[in-house]
C-alpha cells in the first residue's frame, strides 16, 4: 500500500465523570475545585481495612446513558480490580468492570445519518491528580478526584476520518448533556477521550495495527492527533516498517504523538473480581424507573421542531445543540405565537451577540418573555426590521420593557399614510431618474425611492406601506 491512499479507522473511548452527589464507593462529596486533599476518606485514599460501598445514583446515571444510547442494561454486573502502580492511585488498583459492564451493545446516530456502534460502557472510579513542581524538585498529589465515578464509553471502530470522530464526539456530548449525566466540561476533566487509530488500504476488511493516543484535551486536538498518527503509520509502512501496539501521548504544541509505553494487554492488569463488592443485580423495575426519567433526546426534539413548528432541519439542529437554548426557544415561541420568528431571532441575533461577546444565554438579560414581546411588536406593525434590531441591541443589559424602549428611543414604526405620503412625494421629486425608470417598468428603481423615504424617516417608515404608496401615486404624477 506504499504509494496508495489509505483509509483511517478510528474507535473512541470516552471517560465521563458522572454528576453524582458523592463518590463511587464512599460518602465523600463529588465536587470539582475544592482545596487539594480535603474531599477524602479512608476508602478513597486506600487505607487498609476500609470497605467500598457502590453508589446507587452512579448506577442510575450509567443506566440513563445506556438507555439513551439504545444499549442493553445488564441484569447482573460486577466490579473487578485493575492492578497497576501509579502515585495518584493509593490502593495500587482501580475498581473497574472487566467482563460484566453495566451496559453494552448500543448505537449513536450522527447528524450525517451514519450509525456508530457502542461496544460497551462500564463504571469505574477516577484516580487522583498529580502535578509536578516548576523547579522539578518534587511532585504533588491531590486525591480529591480519587473515587469520582466514571463511565467509560467504548465505541466500535466505525469512524473513517478525523472529521467523523469529531462528529461522533459532538453527538455524544450533546446526548450526555441532555440526559444530565455529566456536565461534560473538558476543561475540568469531566469528559476526556482517548482515540484508537489504525490505517488500511481502502476497501480492505482487515484492521491494521492500532495505536492508542491519550492526553487529548479538546475535540480539535483529537482530530489533529488522528490525522498526525495516521500519517505516521503511513510513513512507517511506506518505509518498510511496521506499526507497533503502543500507547502514545499527543503533543498539541508540536502536533506530534510521542511514545508513552508499549501497550499492555489486559492480562498485564491481572483483573480479578473485587472481593469487597458483591455482584449487583439490576431489576427490570429499576430499569423501567430510570427509563421514565429520560428526557426527550436531541434527535426526537429535532424531529418535533420540524414537524410541529415547521422549522428547517438546519434551524431545528441549531436549537437542539444546547438544552438550555431549546427550553428558551420553546418558551419564547409559545409566548410570541410565532416559532419561526423566535428561531430566527435566537439563531441570528441572540447567538450573534453571545458569540461576539463570549457570553452565556443568561447574561443577555433578554428573557424568553422579553424577546417574545419584541417579536409581537414587530408582528403588530409597531416596529419594522431595522428598528426591531435597534430595540434588540438596547435590550441587552437593559431590563426595561421593550414597549417602553420603543417610546424612549422613538423607534415606533410610522404607519400614518398621510405622513408617509408626504415623504414619498418628496422622494419622487428628488429622484427624477428613478421615477423615469419606474415608468419604463424598471421595478428595481423603486429601491432608491424607498431608501430615500427610510432615510428621511430615520428608518421608521413601514416599508410595505411605502411601496404601496409609490405605486399608488406614480400614475398620478
Ligand atoms: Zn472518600
Amino acid at each position: 500500500m506504499s504509494t496508495l491512499p489509505y483509509e483511517i479507522v478510528v474507535g473512541l473511548e470516552v471517560h465521563l465523570q458522572l454528576k453524582t452527589r458523592t463518590k463511587m464507593f464512599c460518602a465523600c462529596p463529588n465536587r470539582y475545585g475544592a482545596e487539594p486533599n480535603t474531599l477524602t476518606c479512608p476508602v478513597c485514599t486506600g487505607q487498609p481495612g476500609a470497605l467500598p460501598v457502590a453508589n446507587r445514583e452512579a448506577f442510575s446515571l450509567a443506566m440513563r446513558v445506556g438507555l439513551a444510547l439504545n444499549a442493553t442494561i445488564a441484569r447482573s454486573t460486577k466490579f473487578d480490580r485493575k492492578n497497576y502502580f501509579y502515585p495518584d492511585l493509593p490502593k495500587g488498583y482501580q475498581i473497574s468492570q472487566f467482563d460484566q459492564p453495566i451496559t453494552a451493545d448500543g448505537s449513536l446516530r450522527l447528524s450525517s445519518g451514519k450509525v456508530i456502534g457502542i461496544v460497551r460502557a462500564h463504571l469505574e472510579e477516577d484516580a487522583g491528580k498529580s502535578s509536578h513542581t516548576e523547579s522539578g524538585t518534587g511532585s504533588l498529589v491531590d486525591l480529591n478526584r480519587c473515587g469520582v465515578p466514571l463511565l467509560e464509553i467504548v465505541s466500535a471502530p466505525d469512524m473513517r476520518s478525523s472529521a467523523e470522530a469529531i462528529e461522533y464526539l459532538d453527538a455524544l456530548k450533546l446526548l450526555l448533556r441532555h440526559v444530565e449525566a455529566s456536565d461534560c466540561d473538558m476543561e475540568k476533566g469531566s469528559l476526556r477521550c482517548d482515540v484508537n487509530v489504525s490505517i488500511r488500504p481502502p476497501g480492505s476488511s482487515v484492521f491494521g495495527q492500532r495505536v492508542e493516543i491519550k492526553n487529548l484535551n479538546s475535540f480539535r486536538s483529537a482530530g489533529r492527533a488522528i490525522d498526525a498518527e495516521a500519517a505516521r503509520h503511513h510513513a512507517l509502512i511506506t518505509a518498510g516498517g511496521a506499526v507497533e501496539a503502543e500507547t502514545r501521548l499527543w503533543d498539541d504544541e508540536k502536533g506530534v504523538t510521542r511514545l508513552m509505553r508499549k501497550k499492555e494487554a489486559s492480562q498485564d492488569y491481572r483483573y480479578f473480581p473485587d472481593p469487597d463488592l458483591p455482584p449487583h443485580h439490576i431489576s427490570e423495575e429499576w430499569i423501567n424507573d430510570v427509563r421514565k426519567t429520560l428526557p426527550e433526546l436531541p434527535e426526537q426534539r429535532m424531529a418535533r421542531y420540524q414537524r410541529d413548528f415547521g422549522l428547517s432541519e438546519y434551524d431545528a439542529g441549531v436549537l437542539v445543540q444546547d438544552k438550555k437554548v431549546a427550553v428558551y426557544f420553546e418558551e419564547c415561541a409559545g409566548l410570541a405565537g410565532d416559532a419561526k420568528a423566535a428561531a430566527n431571532w435566537i439563531g441570528a441575533d441572540l447567538f450573534g451577540w453571545m458569540n461576539e461577546n463570549k457570553q452565556d444565554l443568561d447574561a443577555s438579560c433578554i428573557t424568553p418573555a422579553r424577546l417574545a414581546a419584541l417579536i409581537r411588536l414587530q408582528k403588530d406593525g409597531t416596529l419594522n426590521v431595522p428598528s426591531a434590531r435597534k430595540i434588540f441591541a438596547a435590550m441587552i443589559g437593559n431590563a426595561q420593557d421593550p414597549k417602553d424602549l420603543v417610546a424612549t428611543l422613538g423607534l415606533g414604526q410610522v404607519n400614518d399614510r398621510d405622513a408617509i405620503m408626504e415623504i414619498v412625494r418628496k422622494a419622487l421629486a428628488a429622484n427624477p431618474k428613478a421615477v423615469a425608470d419606474l415608468r419604463a417598468g424598471k421595478q428595481k428603481a423603486a429601491g432608491a425611492i424607498v431608501g430615500f423615504v427610510m432615510k428621511e424617516s430615520q428608518g421608521r417608515a413601514n416599508p410595505a406601506l411605502v411601496n404601496e404608496l409609490i405605486l399608488e401615486i406614480l400614475p398620478t404624477l
